[in-house]
C-alpha cells in the first residue's frame, strides 16, 4: 500500500498492522477496512477502487498464522545477505561502488567511517541538529568556517568559501578542471582520471580526498569545541598533505617534496 498508493497509506491509521487487521470478513468476497482517518475525496476514492482491484485476487488462509515472511530465505527470516543479493540482481553494481571504494581506501577506520556518514548524509551538522531539536535554538546557527551561511553537510565540506578553496588547491595540483558538484555524494561518486602510476595513484588520490574531509571536520570541531582561532586555508592545505604523507603510501617521498611539488609525487 505504501509503495503503490502512498497517499492512501498516509491516511490509514493502521500503518504498522498485520493483514488480518484490515480484513472484516475473510471469506470470499473479502471486506476490507483500511482505517482511513477522514472521509475520502473523489480522487482518493478513485485510488481505493484501484487498490481493491489489486486486492481482488487475494485469498485469506484460515489455517496459517498471519505473520511476516522473508521469501528470499528458506527459514523466512530477513538477512542482509539475501537483501544485498536482491539489490545487486535488480541494479548495477555502481549503487555500491562508492561505499566499496570508501571502505577499501588505505586510511584509518575512523576516517572511513566519517566518509561513510558523509556519503549517507548523516553527519551531525547544525542543520540536522536543529531539525531534531525544534524547541532548542542553536546559536550561532552558521558555519564556523566562513561564519556566514547555514551549516549543512554539503556546505561545510564543499560549498563553503573556506572548503572550496582547498578543493581548488587539490585539483589545480593535478591539473583537473572541475565543476563544483551538487553535494558530497556526487563528489565522492565522481571518478576522476588522475594520470600517473595506475593503482598506486588511485590509492594516493583516495587518501588525499579522505584527508581533505577529515581535516575539514577536525578544523570545524576545534573551532567549535576548543579555544582555537582557526587555521588559514593555506595552513590546512599543508596539514592535508602532511596527513596524507604519513599514511604510508607517501613514505618514499620527503615531506618537503610533497609540499613543494605535489604532482611529482603522483606521477
Ligand atoms: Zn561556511
Amino acid at each position: 500500500m505504501r509503495e503503490l498508493f502512498p497517499r492512501l497509506f498516509s491516511l490509514s491509521r493502521k500503518k504498522g498492522n498485520c493483514i488480518s487487521d484490515f480484513v472484516i470478513n475473510a471469506s470470499f468476497p473479502i471486506n476490507w477496512d483500511f482505517g482511513f482517518r477522514r472521509n475520502l475525496t473523489e480522487a482518493e476514492i478513485a485510488e481505493v477502487v484501484l487498490l481493491l482491484d489489486v486486492l481482488r485476487e487475494i485469498r485469506i488462509s484460515h489455517t496459517r498464522a498471519d505473520k511476516r515472511i522473508w521469501e528470499l530465505e528458506d527459514h523466512g527470516l530477513f538477512s542482509c545477505k539475501s537483501f544485498r543479493s536482491l539489490i545487486l540482481s535488480n541494479s548495477t553494481r555502481d549503487d555500491f561502488s562508492l561505499f566499496v571504494s570508501i571502505w577499501k581506501a588505505k586510511t584509518p577506520s575512523k576516517v572511513k567511517f566519517l566518509l561513510w556518514l558523509i556519503a549517507n548524509g548523516k553527519v551531525n551538522t547544525c542543520d540536522r541538529i536543529q531539525r531534531r531539536n525544534l524547541i532548542m535554538c542553536l546559536s550561532p546557527y552558521w558555519c564556523v568556517l566562513c561564519k556566514s551561511c547555514t551549516e549543512s553537510i554539503d556546505h561545510l565540506f564543499i560549498h563553503c568559501s573556506y572548503s572550496i578553496s582547498l578543493w581548488w588547491k587539490l585539483l589545480s595540483e593535478i591539473g583537473v578542471i572541475w565543476v563544483t558538484p551538487k553535494g558530497c555524494f556526487q563528489l565522492l561518486s565522481t571518478k576522476l582520471t588522475v594520470s600517473g602510476k595506475g593503482k598506486r595513484v588511485r590509492t594516493l588520490w583516495d587518501c588525499l580526498v579522505h584527508a581533505m574531509f577529515w581535516n575539514l571536520w577536525m578544523e570545524r570541531n576545534r573551532r567549535i569545541f576548543q579555544e582555537y582561532a582557526g587555521a588559514t586555508s593555506e595552513e590546512l592545505w599543508d596539514r592535508v598533505k602532511f596527513w596524507a604523507s604519513v599514511t604510508g603510501h607517501f613514505k618514499d617521498y620527503h615531506y618537503s617534496i610533497i609540499l613543494r611539488d605535489f604532482s611529482a609525487v603522483l606521477r
